[in-house]
């Protein structure tokens, strides 16, 4: 946790950011909840506990900053309720999700099929594809 945090540090320093407690406390409920895909609000609810004073704007402020600095990643929900997740810095590719339209559960997906998909686009379209995400829509196990 302190190393992700101290290189998170370094990489919002170099952008003109101070890591400040707030911000921290935030990033940390992220980190922690890995596979949780909290919303605004739940985060609000966690970091509360641990700093009270913070409020919910604070909180969707940093949210926003950690967004457009690819320290975290979002999921857009058609509940309009967007969810976050903390973007793993190690290279290791993204995985997809399943979204429940029924109880708007999350579930990740590991495997990826698309390398094929991304070499044809490339081919036919001229597009060097950087990166994909992928969402699919319907019924978990329990809701179908
Ligand atoms: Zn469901
Ligand atoms: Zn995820
Ligand atoms: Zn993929």
């Amino acid at each position: 946790m302190e190393k992700f945090i101290d290189n998170l540090k370094e990489k919002l320093k170099e952008k003109g950011y101070k890591l400040t407690p707030q911000r921290r406390a935030v990033l940390e409920v992220i980190i922690t909840n890995e596979g949780e895909h909290l919303s605004t609000e739940e985060i609000y609810d966690i970091v509360k506990k641990n700093c009270p004073d913070i409020g919910l704007a604070t909180v969707y402020r940093t949210i926003q900053l950690l967004d457009k600095l690819d320290i975290i990643s979002t999921l857009y929900l058609d509940d309009g309720c967007n969810r976050y997740e903390f973007n793993i810095q190690n290279g290791e590719h993204h995985h997809h999700h399943l979204i429940c339209e029924s109880c708007s559960k999350v579930i990740e997906v590991k495997i990826d099929l698309l390398e094929k998909l991304e070499e044809e686009i490339q081919v036919n379209y001229g597009f060097e594809i950087l990166d994909h995400k992928v969402q699919f829509y319907g019924k978990c196990e329990n809701c179908k």
